[in-house]
């Protein structure tokens, strides 16, 4: 009898073993961008000839390798992220697992060129099928650039199972589009046979998605922000009219990695509940932060399936934070809008709206009772003020305020008292945009946002003079990253920040902890506002300076009134109003539009014929 049984060669070996991690270019271009990140790199350039099947390169300026650590990284089982037994919990639900290397490096012809920033010179190292066929010392920038040429050339089977360019191409696009997603603070570049297909410069999570997936998206984004002790959730997610009939602008991320869960985008999509067209798929990119032992480690690291701990409870929280945020944007009816117990646990949903109640409350009277004199900043139109005051005659109730409530002017309130009559029914709330008053000549208009972002301008200004200002604090303080100009921008308007209720305080380089906000704007918009001022920094001239304080006001009313109340109640319609006409400047939002307008009784007449 013959002996059959042999020992495969390591050759054989590491072929089989590649075929697990590296089925097709787009997996190599996944493995390879993913080193760059590990790589602490703030730009990544993928270039692809053929879909990836002649060339897949990608060029990183990460912190690159040492001579000894290049020929090491293409070792099976080789890593610099595994050192100690705690590593080891971290390998499955993180991936690494020292192996991408080594197998591209069995299937291809591969060519790398990396330097430290320490070494004068860099390493060159090409290996073809696992064979290292050269290494030499080279000129090469700081960083790594990683060659992987002809893949399954020695694998004809393989290689003669890749399916059509167009379609590895979409493979390579989809998982790019996830590191990117994933990464919006590094910069990436995308180039197929010689034309460049995405440069992607580095922001947030919104300028990624919109650089991604093109610019008409961000009028349909919404933004989701809940934290619990249990799990942080962020992202955004899409307008339900932008709703798709095909599949794949639907992103979960779970501590950062791209996963696919169909019981979690069931928890999404049951949120949109009678939003939806039938059979179309809403937009999300939505990320998930948990703790990664509550993460199902029993899964395959390059499959992107994963399961936790409690399913149904990442479900409830996911469906909650979904809805809440489709109803604090207006979107879903907030009437209709039954908090589940899982909803009111969630700590965003507890605090803006009791918050917010009491604040429209409280900062509306002690708003009326502040002394308005050094609000030289605005032009004194007094004769126009006296016209429109004159117009401004509605049929009064009662005013909601104490009654030993008196507003500084008193031209107001004698009007406030000459036209107490009945009438709450005497306003009307058109399409949530307008409330429509009847006056004496006529009706009066108001366009709601701006009547806001009126009041919370000067609510704010207020607070910039008096440093009176409330600021909430944040449960879970937030950081946030900029780049190293930004940062500096930012720095430099911290105390004026500080002004209007913003905790704010740099925390290392170009990083930033945000600790409170203005009273009123809800947790999570913070980062969009403070990116609006920088943006606004970055254009400011010298003599601009003097309109900081405006500027900086204007921008976070906006913001807070964008989450307008409803205005349901006839106390609240007249609060508006009463609010807004002991403005300085009520006729005008802080962008110079009107704010409110008047139809004479005549005009109608006329309309009417
Ligand atoms: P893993 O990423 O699981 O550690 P890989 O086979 O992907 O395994 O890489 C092996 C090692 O090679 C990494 O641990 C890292 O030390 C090094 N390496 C790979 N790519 C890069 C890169 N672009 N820049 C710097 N080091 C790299
Ligand atoms: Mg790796």
């Amino acid at each position: 009898m013959t002996d059959i049984i042999q020992l495969l060669s390591d050759h054989i070996a590491n072929q089989i073993a590649a075929g697990e991690v590296i089925q097709r270019p787009a997996s190599a271009v996944k493995e390879l961008l993913e080193n760059a990140i590990d790589a602490g790199a703030t730009d990544i350039q993928l270039i692809l000839k053929d879909a990836g099947k002649e060339l897949i390169q990608v060029i990183d300026n990460g912190k690159g390798m040492s001579t000894t650590d290049a020929r090491m990284s293409f070792e099976r089982h080789a890593t610099s992220k595994i050192k100690n037994i705690e590593d080891l919990f971290r390998i499955r639900t993180m991936g690494f697992r020292g192996e991408a290397l080594a197998s591209i490096a069995a299937v291809a012809q591969v060519e790398m060129k990396t330097r430290q920033a320490s070494n004068e010179m860099g390493t060159r190292i090409c290996i073809e099928g696992t064979e290292v066929i050269l290494q030499e010392p080279c000129a090469a920038p700081i960083g790594t650039s990683m060659m992987v040429k002809n893949l399954f050339f020695n694998v004809p089977a393989r290689r003669n199972f890749l399916k059509s360019n167009n379609t590895e191409f979409r493979n390579i696009l989809d998982e790019f589009t996830r590191v990117a997603l994933a990464n919006p603070a590094i910069a990436f570049r995308l180039f197929h046979n010689g034309v460049e297909q995405f440069r992607l410069e580095t922001g947030n999570l919104k300028t990624r998605i919109v650089g991604l997936l093109s610019g008409s998206v961000e009028k349909n984004l919404v933004p989701v922000h809940e934290e619990t002790d249990w799990v942080k959730i962020h992202g955004f997610i899409g307008k339900p009219e932008s709703a798709t009939k095909t599949r794949g602008n639907q992103f979960f991320f779970i501590n950062d990695r791209f996963i696919r869960n169909a019981y979690l985008h069931h928890a999404v999509a049951t949120a949109y509940e009678g939003l939806l067209e039938k059979d179309t798929f809403p937009f999300y990119v939505l990320f998930l932060e948990t703790d990664p032992a509550r993460v199902d480690v029993n899964v395959h690291p390059t499959k992107q399936e994963v399961k936790f701990e409690d399913d149904r409870m990442m479900y409830a929280y996911l469906n909650a934070a979904v809805k809440h945020s489709l109803a604090r944007f207006n979107i879903a009816p907030s009437l209709d809008f039954t908090l589940s117990p899982e909803i009111t646990k969630l700590p965003s949903v507890e605090i803006p709206i009791s918050h917010q109640e009491k604040e429209r409350v409280e900062a509306g009277y002690l708003f009326n009772n502040f002394s308005r004199k050094d609000a030289a900043h605005f032009i004194d139109k007094k004769d126009g003020l006296r016209q429109w005051k004159d117009l401004y005659a509605i049929a009064q109730k009662p005013s909601p305020y104490p009654s030993d409530f008196s507003p500084q002017k008193t031209e107001q309130n004698t009007l406030h008292k000459t036209e107490e009559t009945t009438a709450s029914r005497n306003m009307l709330v058109l399409q949530n945009q307008f409330l429509v008053a009847t006056v004496k000549s006529g009706m009066m208009v108001v366009h709601i946002r701006r009547a806001y972002e009126r009041i919370w301008q000067e609510r704010l200004l207020e607070n910039w003079d008096t440093g009176q200002f409330v600021s909430q604090q944040l449960l879970f303080p937030a950081t946030y990253e900029w780049s190293a100009q930004d940062a500096l921008l930012l720095e430099s308007v911290l105390p004026d920040l500080a002004r209007i209720g913003f905790d704010i305080s740099p925390f290392g380089q170009s990083t930033f902890v945000v600790r409170g906000l203005p009273s009123s704007l809800s947790s999570g918009e913070e980062k969009d506002v403070l990116d609006e001022v920088i943006e606004h920094l970055r254009h400011e001239s010298q003599n601009a300076l003097a309109q900081r304080r405006e500027t900086l006001t204007a921008k976070v009313a906006k913001r807070i009134a964008v989450n307008k109340p409803q205005l349901q109640q006839p106390e609240e319609q007249q609060a508006l109003i009463d609010e807004l006409f002991a403005c300085t400047q009520p006729e005008y939002a802080p962008d110079g539009k009107k704010v409110f307008s008047f139809l004479k009784t005549e005009t109608l007449q006329d309309l009417l014929g």
